[in-house]
């Protein structure tokens, strides 16, 4: 087995075990990784891949791994909303939210494809603040986050507008204000392969496994998950932004001794039939204090979460419990006419928020707002630690991030904030284009069922043709594993995504997973794990 030895710290170059250098290495480290980088960054989430892109675009090297799939820990298991947090107000996070809502735009600007705007209907009732107060803090929402495209907060009678249809009768008044909707696993993958675009490399399935400081910088020890192999690398500086799992890699990783500051709270959702017709969501209070979203989700279903618990069970084991279920369903009952049973429940998931710990009693009032702790004492090379965040705030995180890092690394070559003006791939067209982009496909492919073409468009954007090239009908895509995947789609995320499962395209890449039969998914993984070598050896695999 070889493996990447670190040498003098003016020497960092690949060498195999017994020291001399080898281009054999290369079978076992990624393509592009580099005896020593500017950033290694532990951790395939929005907020590793976020910081990668933002600093390999300053002109930084940069490594990023994951012990798993890209997204598969909490970043596929949100609520899919670029939002500011209406609630967050209560509890007077206003920094968070004012920047929460200054990013709805930004990030719709640089992926309209997997960003959309979408209405809340939040009805009112006696258990709610008083209506005046309601739309006061609605009012403060509309003008905290300079809206420009978004459409403003309405009052919404219920009993004559058609969201109200689903509604109890009791249920009369209400407010329809905006926030956006997110592919959230979409959003990573798009962050990791705009990274690897600009150069840095991206090694999923591949665990951190010992990090030492060494001669004046990092010794990483890393593991392919898929061959066993053992290599090292080393880094100026060093992300620990592993989610749920930042206090392990801090203790068991890193071997820190530090008091844990993650409090774990998960989050489950339950995905129904569509329960109904038009395209807004509902935001409800329960009489707990915590918050519902009922969401349209994928054309057919509707998506409900979330449940607010602490947690201390392993992250990569969580799974909605039936008294979640159950609580949904309830909860969700308490609002609309017609009960929701456990029977209609179609799917469901849970993630673990990994939460900075702010000592707050309620798992739903500790704070949502992210915190970055550099460890760089003296000459020390830098360990920068993510604590909590969101989807919505992740850019804004990596650019502090990237501040912090700074002064501890050489001077990047562009070293101003740019990620907001650059689309994300596939995002390069007109802010509220996305009906253009299907009109412009729907011409260039008439025989391709629209249904198709349009998820292909919401999924991959301006990218559509990469794949889908001249081909006249589905025929000429290849194998067709039902419900219009392609072999040629299938192709297009294992060379350029990074799939390498059934799971990764159906799961995360896209959630056909909600319309395949199980034999469907099985003869996908099959088809995946035969075809895997030539993809790995194709794209580099580990870091295309
Ligand atoms: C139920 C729920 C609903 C949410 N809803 C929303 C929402 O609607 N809007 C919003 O803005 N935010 C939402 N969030 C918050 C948001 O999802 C998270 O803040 C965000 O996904 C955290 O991303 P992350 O990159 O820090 O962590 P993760 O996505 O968990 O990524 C960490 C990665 O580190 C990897 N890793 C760990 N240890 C190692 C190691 N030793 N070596 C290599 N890799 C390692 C893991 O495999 C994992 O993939 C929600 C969260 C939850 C749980």
């Amino acid at each position: 087995m070889f493996v990447i030895v670190l040498l003098a710290k003016s020497d960092w170059r690949l060498a195999n075990s017994s020291g001399s250098k080898g281009e054999e290495l290369r079978a076992v480290a990624p393509a592009n990784a580099r005896s020593l980088v500017d950033v290694a960054i532990i951790g395939g989430g929005i907020n590793g891949c976020g910081i990668a892109r933002d600093a390999v675009g300053r002109g930084w090297s940069v490594f990023l791994c994951d012990k798993g799939d890209l997204a598969g820990a909490t970043s596929s298991a949100a609520s899919k909303l670029i939002h500011g947090g209406l609630r967050y107000l209560e509890y007077y996070e206003f920094r968070l939210v004012r920047e929460a809502l200054l990013e709805r735009e930004t990030l719709w600007r640089m992926a309209p494809h997997i960003i959309w705007p979408l209405r809340f209907v939040l009805p009112h009732h006696k258990g709610l603040r008083p209506a005046w107060l309601l739309r006061l803090g609605l009012f403060l929402y509309d003008h905290l986050g300079a809206r420009k495209l978004l459409p403003p907060t309405r009052t919404l009678r219920l009993n004559r507008d058609p969201a109200g249809a689903p509604l109890k009768p009791e249920y009369s008044l209400g407010f329809e204000y905006s926030d956006c909707w997110v592919e959230d696993s979409r959003l990573v993958v798009l962050n990791a392969r705009d990274a690897a675009d600009r150069g840095a490399t991206i090694a999923p399935r591949t665990s951190c496994i010992a990090a030492k400081r060494e001669a004046g910088a990092w010794r990483l020890t890393l593991r392919d998950e898929i061959s066993g192999d053992n290599y090292e690398i080393g880094a100026r500086s060093l992300v620990n932004a592993a989610g749920p799992w930042v206090g392990d890699v801090l203790n068991g990783v890193v071997g820190v001794n530090a008091r844990s500051s993650v409090r774990l709270v998960k989050g489950s959702h339950i995905v129904t039939e569509r329960l109904f017709d038009h395209d807004r969501c509902y935001i409800f209070q329960n009489n707990d204090g915590r918050i519902l979203f009922v969401i349209p989700y994928e054309r057919d279903f509707t998506l409900i979460g979330t449940t607010d618990l602490d947690y201390s069970g392993d992250p990569g084991a969580v799974a909605a419990s039936d008294e979640e279920v159950d609580y949904l369903c309830k909860a969700t009952n308490d609002y609309f006419r017609k009960p929701v049973t456990r029977e209609q429940v179609k799917w469901s998931y849970s993630g673990v928020r990994p939460l900075f710990d702010d000592g707050a009693t309620a798992a739903q009032a500790a704070t949502r707002d992210y915190v970055l702790k550099i460890d760089a004492e003296s000459e020390a090379p830098a360990l920068l630690n993510v604590f909590g965040g969101k989807l919505t705030t992740y850019r804004k995180l990596a650019e502090s991030a990237i501040a912090m890092l700074a002064p501890h690394l050489p001077a990047p070559p562009k070293p101003g904030a740019w990620t907001a003006k650059f689309p994300l791939p596939g995002g390069d067209f007109a802010v509220q284009g996305f009906e253009t982009l299907v009109e412009g496909l729907r011409a260039r492919y008439p025989e391709f069922d629209a249904l198709m073409i349009r998820r292909l468009a919401r999924a991959y954007g301006t990218r559509v043709p990469e794949f889908l090239r001249d081909a006249r009908a589905t025929a000429d895509l290849g194998r067709d594993f039902g419900a219009g995947l392609t072999e040629a789609e299938v192709n297009y995320l294992v060379e350029r995504e990074w799939a390498m499962t059934a799971a990764d395209v159906v799961w995360r890449r896209s959630k056909l997973g909600l319309r395949l039969s199980k034999p469907e998914i099985e003869e996908l993984d099959a088809f995946m794990k035969a075809a895997q070598p030539a993809a790995r050896v194709a794209v580099g695999g580990l870091g295309a």
